[in-house]
């Protein structure tokens, strides 16, 4: 269903209206998690000082460590659609469990599902099943293959309106967390028409590398990029290192304007 087989065009997916796919340069942008109403309207005004279309923020936080903060649950999905309402930028928030799917898809624009979760195939059939777009981010060690018949499972329920997300993959280097794939952007393209984005920051986890590979991504021809800021990241419960700063909000806006005007 998602392969590029019997496709001639790769597909555009809209979310909230707002379209991600070939033609357009979509920037995604937001707190790695919701912690309050007032960091959350923040971090949508700095947002859209970046030219974002797209909010993100994580409610249910799928932390490595279970004494992490978790996410706010409900309440932060809650922040979330009332920072729309303020806003009106359509939201992105990701589900770590089928359980929590209909309560998620009731406040989000695009559900998201984590690395950790690719091949939660239970979890994967939940959200093919909801009615709302989905991205689906590749898991830390998984094959194109792989991911790809992950997003399969979704369109088997009758939703293809499914975006992939690069967000690095395990390697042998420790200086950065996980390697931003730059090739899964025109391999994907070349094996599926679902729009392919990118997300530098959960790759990288430092935030002097996010604009650097934001870049990458999109010259080689990401449909979108996704990446995390916070209005006090030293104080953030969440990814902190990893969130750009109200200083390099220009710097985003126009490494993303240049990349989308050269493509
Ligand atoms: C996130 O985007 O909030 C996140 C936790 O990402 P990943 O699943 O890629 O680690």
């Amino acid at each position: 269903l998602i392969s590029r087989e019997n496709h001639s065009q790769r597909s555009v997916i809209r979310v909230g209206g707002v379209p991600i796919g070939p033609g357009t340069v979509t920037l995604i942008a937001g707190p790695c998690a919701v912690e309050t109403p007032e960091q959350t309207l923040e971090a949508a005004q700095m947002a859209i000082a970046a030219g974002a279309s797209l909010l993100r923020g994580g409610a249910f936080k799928p932390r490595t460590s279970p004494y992490a903060f978790q996410g706010l649950g409900v309440r932060g999905l809650e922040i979330l659609s009332d920072v729309r309402a303020e806003t009106g930028l359509p939201i992105v928030t990701e589900v770590m469990d089928a359980s929590d799917v209909d309560v998620v898809a009731a406040h989000a624009d695009m559900l998201q599902i984590g690395t950790r979760n690719m091949q939660n195939f239970g979890l994967l059939q939940a959200v093919g099943s909801v009615g709302k777009p989905v991205m689906l981010k590749r898991g830390l060690t998984a094959t194109y293959e792989e991911w790809l018949m992950a997003a399969e499972y979704i369109a088997q329920r009758g939703n293809l309106d499914i975006v992939l997300c690069e967000r690095g993959v395990r390697s042998f280097e420790p200086a950065i967390r996980n390697m931003l794939d730059v090739s899964a952007v025109p391999m994907i393209q070349s094996l599926s028409h679902l729009p392919i984005i990118v997300d530098p920051s959960h790759a990288a986890g430092r935030r002097d590398l996010v604009i650097p590979l934001a870049r990458a991504g999109l010259a080689a021809g990401a449909d979108a990029v996704m990446v995390d800021l916070h209005p006090h990241p030293e104080s953030a419960r969440c990814d902190g290192p990893q969130a750009l700063t109200r200083d390099e909000l220009p710097a985003l806006a126009s490494a993303v304007r240049t990349m989308a005007a050269a493509t």
